[in-house]
């Protein structure tokens, strides 16, 4: 059914930015789901008669942060609009927006999808607003909570790029990663500090004009997004092709029918009666300004995940792994400076090392593991000093309470027995003993020596070297064999 029309879809993303106060007055952000109703409000933000807003300098700060590794152009001169609405959250009748002049525009993100292929997205603006309040719909009637009311709100538009559900999701876990990196959102999607609004439409194949677009609201998960945007693709190519048309509306997503419901006709850009906000002056943000944020943006995933498999040699997987959250890139980061080998210190980090965090519930931030004694301890392990099964259950001694895997491994009597004779006499040892089951493997049942093997692990107490003990093992048992 799709073959015959082009998927258009364009994303808004809203992420609320972690400053400590709102957009335009000196309350508090707190969180919106825990706290007290109606505790972090003033008259500005309660849109009292006669208050005047104030620009958080830290909220454009971040604004311009996000602009710049989106690769926008920052514009140096800003302004302010009303967008004029009414609605109960909205005290003020109106919502300080940017309409004209964005913070940043004409940027582009790239994004990978899980086949392998890349596709650009264009980025069309980032700009500055205030959050609304929060309404609560009760039997009989609606509760109004005014704390989120003026929280700086971030706007991130992209072009209508994408073509797919999937590629969406793609594209949101993108920016969504990125706003943690920067440390400017927390990216708790369930708490609602980052809502996605899908505009979609369809075109026929080959044609350059655009189709009616209804536009998805307030989604909250990634699965949401993709899910709903091609439950809609798939609702009108169906209405297309039965000959009708789309309506241009706004629609919502329902989470346990999975399919998309009307919601209201769509208001358009006229309709909001947009104006330059007259109690605010123009934001300037000067050359040195921007040379700053430029200054303090850090790695950003992407280069982190090209670094990682360009420079180290990891496999695409394990770079975006890695990758995934800053704070274990960064510890990764700090293996290799310590003088970690990449791709055995990704192997113990992306399977020993996470498994143990995640038994013990730990983070990276609350590991009590130095990089230096991570090294410390896969250094041994490369050395022949304590096998692979050791050397497990000292990390994971390392991840409960620190420690240094010298003193661990001497602590617990792990230190590999690499003695090439004691070796040998163990398993001369255990061939005697075993007459049939050699007589068995020299008649051809080769996959008895990994029993062999583990006879002699056990009589190691699980210290032997595991290459030493095959290499013996065979050597011993196929002399045997010609004598
Ligand atoms: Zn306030």
């Amino acid at each position: 059914m799709l073959n015959r029309y082009e998927p258009v879809i364009g994303l808004e993303i809203h992420a609320e930015l972690m400053t400590q106060s709102k957009m335009f007055c000196g309350c508090r952000v707190v969180d919106s789901v825990t706290a007290a109703p109606n505790t972090a409000v003033c008259p500005v933000c309660l849109g009292m008669p006669g208050m005047l807003p104030v620009i958080n300098r830290r909220a454009i700060d971040f604004a311009v942060r996000v602009a710049l590794a989106l690769g926008c152009d920052i514009q140096p001169h800003n302004i302010f609009a009303r967008k004029n609405y009414f609605y109960p959250d909205l005290p003020k009748g109106y919502q300080i927006s940017q309409y004209e002049l964005p913070i940043g525009r004409h940027g582009a993100l790239d994004v990978t999808l899980p086949g392998g292929r890349t596709s650009r997205i264009g980025i069309r603006r980032v700009h500055i607003e205030e959050d609304t309040g929060k309404l609560t719909h009760r039997d009989g009637g609606s509760l109004v909570d005014y704390n989120r009311s003026g929280v700086p709100l971030l706007e991130i538009v992209s072009e209508p790029d994408i073509r797919s559900g999937e590629e969406a999701r793609a594209y949101a876990t993108r920016i969504r990663q990125i706003l943690r990196y920067l440390d400017v959102n927390s990216g708790d999607m369930e708490k609602g500090v980052l809502r996605i609004e899908p505009n979609i439409s369809l075109r026929p194949r080959g044609s350059d004009a655009f189709g009616t677009r209804t536009e998805l609201k307030n989604l909250n998960s990634f699965r949401a997004l993709a899910d709903g945007t091609d439950y809609e693709l798939t609702r009108q190519a169906a209405v297309l092709d039965g000959g009708g048309r789309v309506i241009q509306e706004t629609r919502g997503w329902h989470d346990t029918r999975r399919e998309t419901f009307s919601q209201r006709v769509k208001e358009e850009a006229e309709d909001y009666r947009y104006f330059a906000e007259p109690d605010l002056p123009p934001l300037l943000i000067d050359p040195d300004w921007m040379v700053a944020a430029r200054a303090a943006l850090p790695e950003l995933p992407q280069a982190k995940e090209a670094r990682y498999t360009d420079a180290h040699g990891l496999s695409p997987y394990e770079a975006a792994a890695l990758a995934e959250d800053r704070a274990v890139a960064e510890w990764f980061d700090a293996v290799i400076a310590a003088g970690g080998r990449p791709k055995t210190a990704a192997n113990w980090i992306l399977n020993d090392l996470f498994r143990l965090m995640n038994e013990r519930g730990r983070s990276i931030a609350d590991l009590p593991v130095s990089p230096a004694a991570f090294v410390a301890l896969l250094g041994r392990v490369e050395g022949g000093e304590v096998n692979g099964a050791s050397a497990r259950e000292v990390l994971a001694e390392m991840v409960d309470s620190g420690g240094d895997p010298a003193a661990i491994i001497a602590a617990r009597g792990l230190s590999q027995l690499s003695d090439e004779a004691a070796l040998a006499a163990i398993i001369d040892g255990i061939i005697a003993a075993n007459p049939d089951a050699v007589a068995n493997y020299l008649g051809g049942k080769e996959s008895l020596l990994a029993w062999f093997v583990g006879q002699a692990m056990r009589a190691t107490r699980g210290q032997g070297n595991p290459a030493l003990i095959n290499r013996l093992l065979r050597e011993r048992l196929e002399a045997r064999r010609s004598a």
